[in-house]
């Protein structure tokens, strides 16, 4: 028997937990658990790209 219904469950993408519907921190499109999260996935993103872009 399968499930139809499938819930659509957000991974925070920083620590790959499941978010919860009240606790969700919305940013850049995306779904994080908190802000630690968010600003951990930031700095990997930066470290990743070469090109510096500081004005
Ligand atoms: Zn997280």
């Amino acid at each position: 028997m399968a499930k139809e219904k499938e819930e659509q469950v957000t991974n925070c993408p920083a620590c790959k937990k499941h978010l919860l519907k009240a606790k969700k921190y919305y940013r850049n499109g995306q779904y994080f658990c908190n802000k630690n999260c968010w600003v951990k996935m930031n700095k990997e993103a930066k470290a990743g790209s070469t090109e510096e872009t500081e004005s």
